[in-house]
């Protein structure tokens, strides 16, 4: 099942992608009831009836006022996380290679535990969303085209084994970092935090959609010429020990979102860096999932 957030007349609201993947429908139409305002709160406290109806609905919209995808707008299936969201720095050898990352030589060959960040996005940015770049900040604007993963369960001491269990969904994310900013500070954060620098969609799909463990190609274009190109099984630190590791003194909550890591073909990577200026578009594909695109402006 596909899960989204739409806007229509001003309003955010949760809802499914019918199967035909043309139509779009509330879960308070589908459910007859208000208590879900927004999509953590359905991954919160959702029942199995409740996706069974979903998934019905899904077959069949026409009972549930279903609107046409072209009549509203999408924004991030998540726009207001509960949490900063998780991030996995350096976590495809490609991408290791390519970059500086602010680390010397030593510490980046001594690195054998998983770098993990956090990434600070009051609201994150929507499918087909206007990026608004810091350039007076800093003019090195970077994407990164990554998997996220959508927590849920509460959960805290998760074995790898049971990683499955805690997912949601998955979606694409793009991570838009601001490298002067990275590397200035030392940690993260500020580099990675700028606001609308955190971009998701366009849709979360149900964790029963994919194969576990994911094997699932991810593709960055910047104006149409292709960038980045791998696989999620190339990550060094795979999805479940990364829950593992994240969840052994941190509890994880409902809608929590984990970044799981960029490939190589950044603008940071490469000898002469294409940053992003104004005009960019850029597209994050993941198989299984979608297309995420963002313009700059
Ligand atoms: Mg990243």
């Amino acid at each position: 099942m596909r899960f989204v957030t739409f806007i229509t007349e001003g309003r955010e609201i949760p809802g499914i992608l019918a199967e035909d993947g043309r139509q779009v429908m509330s879960l308070a139409a589908v459910l007859r009831t208000d208590a879900y305002g927004d999509l953590a709160a359905f991954i919160r406290n959702y029942t199995d009836e409740d996706m069974e109806m979903l998934r019905q609905a899904a077959k069949d919209p026409a009972p549930f006022t279903p609107f046409r995808l072209s009549e509203v707008r999408l924004t991030a299936p998540i726009p207001h996380p509960g949490h900063d969201i998780l991030c996995v720095g350096v976590n495809y050898k490609s991408h290791k290679d390519e970059a500086d990352h602010g680390l010397s030589d030593k510490e980046l060959a001594a690195l054998v535990d998983p770098i993990y960040f956090s990434k600070r996005a009051s609201r994150v940015t929507g499918p087909g969303e206007e990026v608004k770049g810091f350039f007076a900040l800093d003019p090195h604007m970077d994407y990164e085209t990554e998997l996220a993963v959508v927590i849920g369960k509460t959960c805290r001491g998760v074995r790898r084994e049971e990683a499955e269990d805690v997912i949601f969904g998955y979606s694409v994310f793009n991570d838009f970092s601001s490298r002067i900013l990275q590397r200035k500070h030392k940690q993260w954060l500020v580099g990675k935090s700028l606001d609308g620098y955190a971009a998701m969609g366009p849709v979360i799909v149900t964790r029963d959609e994919l194969p576990f463990p994911l094997e699932l190609t991810l593709l960055g274009e910047v104006n149409g010429e292709e960038r980045q190109h791998s696989n999620t099984r190339l990550m060094l630190t795979g999805v479940p020990k990364v829950i593992e590791d994240l969840s052994a003194g941190i509890t994880l909550e409902p809608g929590d979102i984990i970044a799981t890591g960029t490939p190589s073909g950044v603008a940071m990577g490469m000898a002469e860096p294409k940053w992003l200026r104004p005009g960019d578009e850029v597209r994050c594909t993941i198989e299984g999932i979608g297309t995420l695109v963002n313009h700059i402006s």
